[in-house]
């Protein structure tokens, strides 16, 4: 069964996207820890992210970092964070998103809401 992400790429499922190209796909969390909390996701559906080919993590590495600087000009923050964990969707993701300090990086915390035009217009400020 396709992964919740595969829906999303397939737009059977909406997202907030953020960017896109041949082999990957870029959107808002919608659970975010921050404003312009962004997940990079490979189109090709592997579930563990060192399983996947060489070339494509490379790509998925090189595709991260352009979204990385656009959130970085974007979005108010002193780095953007990339961090690679949890076992909620089998499709491997990278997860970005800005900081100002270590505690915003804590999956721990309380996620924050976002209604879905504040949603929409994060997007579109990262997508220009
Ligand atoms: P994890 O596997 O722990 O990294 O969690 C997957 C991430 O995907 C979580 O941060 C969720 O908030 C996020 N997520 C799950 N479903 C969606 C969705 N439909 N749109 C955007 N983000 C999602």
């Amino acid at each position: 069964m396709a992964t919740v992400f595969s829906k999303i790429i397939a737009g059977e499922i909406p997202s907030y996207k953020v960017a896109e190209d041949e082999n990957y796909y870029a959107f808002l969390d919608i659970n975010p820890l921050a404003e312009g909390h962004t997940l990079v996701v490979p189109k090709k559906e592997v579930d563990y992210i060192f399983d996947l080919d060489d070339e494509t993590l490379a790509g998925l590495t090189r595709f991260a970092k352009k979204v990385a600087h656009r959130i970085k000009s974007k979005i108010e923050c002193k780095k953007v964070a990339m961090v690679v964990l949890g076992l909620e969707v089998p499709h491997a993701h990278i997860h970005l998103i800005p900081m100002n300090s270590e505690n915003d990086v804590d999956f721990k915390r309380e996620k924050l809401r976002f209604t879905p035009e504040e949603f929409r217009k994060t997007a579109a400020i990262l997508a220009e």
